[in-house]
């Protein structure tokens, strides 16, 4: 049966129809793996995330996580599944076997993951961070780190954190006050506040793993002077057992938004001087560490946008067919029977809209994993950067416009409900809650806007934005050679060349006096880039429904339009071809003509918000 978490025939669409994962498998690092596997892989997903995921999504958010005396208890239902994910293998899904990991490749697991952030966001967080905890560990730790925490953290065994943020430094990491003072080569004692740190207590594992960015007593100021640690909540003996506590308190839980299950912690580092850390990689390597993790959750944070709006968006097209109200405006003065509400042109309009989104970015965030995926897998080191590159190019607009379109998503979602959308009678008002923190953590919007910017666009002196511009010329030109797809092809090219535009233009003001202006258009220009993005995952996504489409036809004999129209009722690979072209079409006739005024604005030199003053706001 359909669930209402996501929709499988996409996510097939997408993997094996429009990116063709099963190309990796003709490499050798995948070369263990057949497609009857990632589906069986994926189905266990799906079927964990409706039997223990789901069902205990509200309870997350009704009860949350609740804080006494220093201790965090999570909702009583979230303990068995939590530990489900270990018992599953979820956390080592992407693992080298020899590490105890399965070897999934990254874009079968987003797929995966997609349903489990759709299923219940705020359950999911807790392992993901487990694992971010274990890559750092893998890539930077001692031989002795590695033995001690390595297994406990992939079995999921024991938990992680990530903890940069503090009162004083949230946005700006340079800020972080947070002290270590050297006892030997590899411990120090640790004293500071970090705050909004997720998963930071609670009492669903044995021990909580905390990676600390810190300064070393004596270090510059600035990123440069911060150093990581591992300060584990019970230290860890030689033997590997669990010792005595260290001198780390939760200090309280935030009372959030959204996202209650997830426990968001006020966290106290040697209140008593007597917590002990011990450094990961060199002094001075902190923040570089860090993003290991940070860049993994960016795109973490992208899937959980796109599986919230997944499911905001099923559950709205299911009300939709199911909610009389109104009549047939065709029929108005003469029926008064009510009809579904899938039936009047606005509600249609909206679905439509929702759709073609979020099948835009579920494309766009299942390729970024794939071309992780490729950069693993590939031999040849100029492939493998370009690959590298492409995944930093995209880990902006993965989780910055993903979250921004997916807030819209779960929005107009609370829109089809009417006033039932506003109440717990259904779960899209906690959808919405629930997303809305996309935006805000892991670098806010604006961040990676200035990131894209600054960064992104001038990776290899502009050679990854000419090779984005480049894939995209190659899907305008495949799809212009179909007659019927030709006029898409040519809005696609053209707002392609107008984003251009825009970049050189904003890129060459970053470098002169003018820089403020660029940053005040950096996240109109971040938006640019993914709907720009979007045109062409959908000029790719259409091309392909097209021509599967056209071949159910032809094998068919199929000619006449009222046939065509019988097997599109009939057969349900067509009527979701036709879906598929339908909304591609929808998504580009909408938003690639906006892009040249768009792009017209951003060059217009408007300066407004840099001319008030601040008495004038
Ligand atoms: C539920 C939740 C979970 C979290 N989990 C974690 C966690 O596990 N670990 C952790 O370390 N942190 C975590 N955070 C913290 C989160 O990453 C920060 O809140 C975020 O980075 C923003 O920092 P801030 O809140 O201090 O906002 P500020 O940095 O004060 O920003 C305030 C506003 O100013 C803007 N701004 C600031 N600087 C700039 C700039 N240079 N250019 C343009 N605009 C700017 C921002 O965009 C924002 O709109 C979590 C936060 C929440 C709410």
């Amino acid at each position: 049966m359909a669930n209402n978490l996501v929709n499988k025939r996409d996510v097939d669409f997408v993997l094996y129809e429009q990116i063709s994962i099963m190309d990796l498998t003709k490499k050798e690092l995948y070369s263990i793996y057949s497609k009857d596997e990632f589906d069986m892989v994926i189905e266990q997903a799906i079927k964990f995330a409706e039997n223990e995921l789901e069902p205990c999504n509200v309870d997350g958010d009704r009860i949350g996580a609740s804080w006494k005396d220093g201790e965090v208890t999570l909702p009583a239902s979230f303990y068995n599944p939590l530990k489900m994910f270990g018992e599953q293998g979820w956390v080592a899904a992407c693992e080298d076997l020899e590490l105890g990991g399965q070897g999934l490749p990254h874009v079968v697991f987003t797929a995966c993951n997609e349903v489990f952030h759709a299923a219940n966001t705020a359950i999911n967080l807790y392992p993901s961070l487990a694992h971010g905890t274990f890559t750092m560990v893998n890539k930077y730790g001692t031989e002795d780190q590695k033995r001690k925490y390595l297994e406990k953290l992939l079995s999921y065994e024991w938990a992680g954190t990530m903890n940069l943020t503090e009162p004083g430094a949230g946005s700006s990491l340079a800020h972080i006050q947070t002290k270590a003072e050297k006892i030997d080569d590899i411990h120090y004692r640790i004293k500071g506040q970090k705050i909004f740190i997720t998963g930071g207590e609670h009492d669903a594992h044995p021990n909580i793993i905390h990676p600390v960015l810190a300064r070393i007593e004596g270090d510059p100021p600035g990123i440069k002077g911060i150093s990581i640690f591992l300060v584990p909540k019970y230290h860890v003996q030689d033997d590997e057992t669990i010792g005595d506590r260290n001198d780390i308190t939760c200090a309280g839980i935030e009372h959030k938004m959204g996202l209650r299950g997830s426990a968001t912690c006020q966290m106290s580092f040697g209140d008593n001087d007597n917590c002990i850390g011990e450094i990961l990689g060199k002094p001075g390597q902190g923040v570089q560490i860090m993003f290991l993790i940070m860049n993994e959750e960016r795109l973490n944070v992208g899937v959980q946008s796109v599986g919230l709006a997944s499911t905001a968006y099923l559950n709205a097209l299911q009300y939709a067919k199911e909610r009389l109200q109104g009549v047939d405006i065709r029929k108005k003065g003469s029926s008064s029977e009510q009809v579904a509400i899938i039936n009047h042109p606005d509600v249609r309009r909206n679905l439509l809209d929702m759709k073609s989104r979020l099948e835009g970015l579920r494309a766009l965030i299942y390729y970024t994993a794939y071309l992780l995926d490729l950069e693993k897998a590939e031999t040849n080191e100029d492939k493998k950067r370009d690959c590298f590159n492409m995944v930093e190019f995209f880990t902006p607009i993965c989780k910055a416009y993903s979250s921004e379109v997916a807030a819209g998503i779960c929005s107009n979602a609370v829109n089809v409900f009417g006033g039932y959308g506003y109440c717990q009678d259904y779960p899209v008002e906690q959808y919405f809650r629930d997303q809305k923190i996309t935006a805000l953590y892991e670098g806010t919007n604006a961040i990676h806007a200035n990131d894209l910017l600054t960064r992104k666009m001038l990776l290899g002196k502009g050679k990854v934005l000419r090779d984005v511009l480049a894939e995209i010329d190659v899907a305008v030109k495949t799809a212009s050679e179909i007659e019927e797809l030709k006029q898409m092809a040519d809005m696609v090219g053209v707002a392609r060349k107008h984003f251009e535009q825009a970049a050189n233009f904003l890129l060459e003001q970053m470098s002169g006096e003018k820089a403020m202006e660029s940053f005040q258009k950096a996240l109109p220009m971040l938006m640019i880039t993914g709907d720009v993005i979007l045109g062409w995952m959908h000029l790719w996504q259409c091309t392909v429904a097209y021509t599967s489409l056209t071949k159910i036809f032809k094998d068919g004999g199929v000619v006449t339009g009222d046939e065509k129209v019988e097997v599109i009722r009939d057969n349900q690979d067509a009527a979701f071809y036709q879906g598929k072209i339908v909304s591609s079409s929808y998504y580009i006739n909408e938003n690639m003509k906006t892009i040249e005024s768009r792009v017209q604005i951003i060059m217009s030199g408007n300066d407004a918000p840099l001319r008030m003053f601040e008495e004038s706001f």
